[in-house]
């Protein structure tokens, strides 16, 4: 993964080359911006950058020396990337399981940056889904990103960065990055295998994010085989997986995309009945996603708006 892998982002991608031309590096940073856009890819890029043995001319790391190599497949001893995956290896649980992160994640890396580099210039250590911290971790964390030993080098990424501590926020220099075009989306999709219809159907509702439109490609393929009649909402609640952790998020995109068609029709209807109805159908969606938090089935959920959607007169043919 180097800089120019990273689509779409020349603003925030410029800056981080613009530390490493200075030599300033800000220890501790909060990556933000949609689900799917870069940002871990950009940490990754400027872990690597901060490390290779052959920085190129436009700090470009050189994908082949060992510190390079050992940070794309993330076994290198001085530079972790702590996501999911990661935290789940360290507590001996599942990937699935992973809600959040926890203190004895924040606490491994913590330890891990009190020792000694064994073979990087800076240490790095990157933080998947920085909302997620817990209260505990995050407090845990706090001292450390003020008062990191010297080249190394905290990364938050986040995709909801207004919902995380201000005491973490203050302290951390925070990079944004932007939605992605639609047209990059696709881009990326078809780069992925995806067919171009249904890249471009999915790019179009992802709202600037890679993360969702995986996501809508997904599903549209999941109910491509489905009849368009009165039962289509119903067929669509029996496709989806049965657990809460993977149907909820496949209806919480659906909900999205109701939404945005919704909004759409909202925007195009000049008669004020039709209209008041339409701003009211918006209130379920937004409803539906509040439920969909709590424990209500998402299989319902997702049901019950695509019912209300296609008696709104809303072209579910249109969405999915
Ligand atoms: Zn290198």
């Amino acid at each position: 993964m180097s800089f120019t892998q990273i689509k779409g982002q020349n603003f925030a991608v410029s800056n981080l080359k613009n530390f490493i031309k200075t030599g300033k590096i800000p220890p501790a940073m909060i990556f933000y911006g949609p689900a799917g856009v870069g940002k871990a890819k950009a940490a990754i890029a400027l872990a690597k950058a901060l490390n290779c043995q052959n920085l190129g001319p436009d700090f470009e790391p050189c994908d082949l020396c060992q510190n390079c190599k050992q940070i794309d497949i993330k076994t290198h001893p001085d530079i972790i990337f702590a996501d999911y995956a990661y935290q789940a290896s360290l507590l001996k649980e599942e990937i699935e399981d992973q809600q959040n992160i926890k203190i004895e994640t924040v606490r491994s890396l913590t330890n891990a940056s009190q020792q000694k580099a064994a073979a990087a210039k800076w240490k790095v250590f990157i933080i998947d889904k920085a909302e997620r911290l817990v209260p505990a971790a995050a407090n845990a964390l706090l001292k450390f990103i003020e008062e990191p030993p010297q080249n190394t080098v905290w990364i938050l990424v986040s995709s909801k960065r207004e919902t995380m501590l201000s005491t973490i926020k203050s302290r951390c220099q925070s990079i944004s990055f932007a939605p992605l075009s639609t047209q990059i989306i696709t881009e990326i999709l078809k780069d992925n295998f995806i067919e171009n219809d249904l890249a471009q159907k999915a790019a179009q509702y992802a709202e600037g994010s890679t993360e969702n439109a995986f996501l809508i490609a997904g599903l549209l393929e999941d109910f491509a085989s489905l009849d368009r009649d009165a039962s289509f909402a119903t067929q669509v609640s029996l496709t989806l997986p049965r657990t809460l952790a993977q149907a909820r998020p496949k209806v919480n995109i659906i909900l999205d995309m109701l939404l945005q068609k919704a909004h759409q029709n909202w925007l195009k209807e000049k008669d004020d009945k039709n209209k008041e109805k339409l701003a009211k159908l918006i209130q379920d969606f937004v409803f539906y996603k509040k439920a969909l938090k709590q424990n209500v089935a998402p299989q319902m959920v997702a049901e019950t708006a695509l019912v209300k959607a296609s008696i709104s007169n809303i072209k579910i043919e249109e969405i999915l």
